[in-house]
């Protein structure tokens, strides 16, 4: 059996196949530039394989909803040559095999808990702290898709107090994504996050929304465990920073496990959201076979 992942992001589109061991027989990054530019590489990619089934994990927002006419899309997106795109049924339209379709950081999610750092837990949310934020949930197994998916990253925060910056998002005012992403952290300071010192008072702020949003998460989800990627989360001195202010913020009003094992970095760093992907291709043609 051949599985495929599509790991489709703003900048990259991530394709790979595997066999059922998950193990990659070959993967490719794809600049995602104009649908036909980038799904031309696409399917010169997987037109190489026999694949059984694919997963696809894609920035969005997407149409998630099996009921929706236009299951499958990318929504409203920034990314106006995207807009609309029947992602789903193009694919379908060039290998008529099974799929699965959920968010990147839904995709990265089911990665996490199935092989990666939230193995054996029952539940789990993935936050990535990149060029956006942006956050997926799996419960016994089960990726949560409402109407919708969730669309965590875009929670409202409140400002601290010594942050003048109004933030990025052009949707909502102190949204978590607009004052906390790898951009705003570049706009507010003039530099990149990865170019500021360890000890920079920006890293007090960034904790101090995070831990916001990770409260808000814990009181609403209650998960077992929650896992952090992207590549402002490299910058490991935000640990201790938010487990803090996560603790000022809670004040015990919830028993949490010991945060160190609460609140951890992604396990399989940047395979998260392919391996999700995988996973995922697997389940989608088993359940095609059962009907
Ligand atoms: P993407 O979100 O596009 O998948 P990343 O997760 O790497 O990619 O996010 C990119 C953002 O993360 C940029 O704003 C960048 O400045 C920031 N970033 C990347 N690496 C680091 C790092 N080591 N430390 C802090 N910020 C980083
Ligand atoms: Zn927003």
């Amino acid at each position: 059996m051949i599985f495929g992942a599509i790991e489709a992001g703003g900048t990259k589109f991530v394709c790979a196949v595997s066999d059922e061991n998950l193990n990659i027989i070959e993967r490719v990054s794809i600049a995602t530039t104009k649908p036909e530019e980038t799904m031309k590489e696409v399917y010169a990619f997987f037109d190489r394989y026999e694949v059984d089934s694919i997963g696809i994990g894609s920035f969005g927002p997407i149409d998630v909803n099996p009921k929706s006419a236009t299951y499958g899309s990318i929504t409203s997106t920034p990314k106006l040559a995207w807009a609309h795109y029947p992602f789903l049924d193009e694919m379908k339209k060039r290998y008529d095999i099974a799929y699965a379709f959920t968010t990147d950081v839904n995709a990265a999610a089911y990665g996490e808990i199935k092989k990666g750092v939230a193995f054996g837990s029952n539940s789990c949310i993935y936050i990535t702290v990149g060029t956006g934020i942006g956050a997926g949930i799996v419960i016994d197994s089960k990726i949560i898709h409402g109407f919708g998916h969730p669309e965590a990253g875009h929670i409202s925060v409140q400002h601290h107090p010594n942050d003048q910056f109004d933030g990025l998002c052009p949707y909502h005012t102190s949204c978590l994504e607009g004052l906390a992403s790898g951009p705003a952290i570049e706009k507010r300071w003039g530099k990149k996050a990865q170019e500021l010192e360890k000890t920079h008072q920006a890293w007090e702020i960034e904790a101090y929304y995070l831990a916001q949003a990770l409260v808000d998460y814990t009181l609403v989800v209650s998960p077992d465990k929650i896992v952090f990627g992207g590549g402002v989360m490299k910058q490991s001195q935000l640990y201790p920073l938010i487990f803090a202010e996560f603790k000022k913020l809670m004040n015990e009003y919830v028993a949490t496990p010991l945060l160190e094992d609460y609140i951890v970095p992604c396990g399989l760093g940047d395979d998260a959201g392919i391996t999700g992907c995988l996973l995922l291709a697997m389940d989608a043609l088993e359940t095609a076979i059962k009907k």
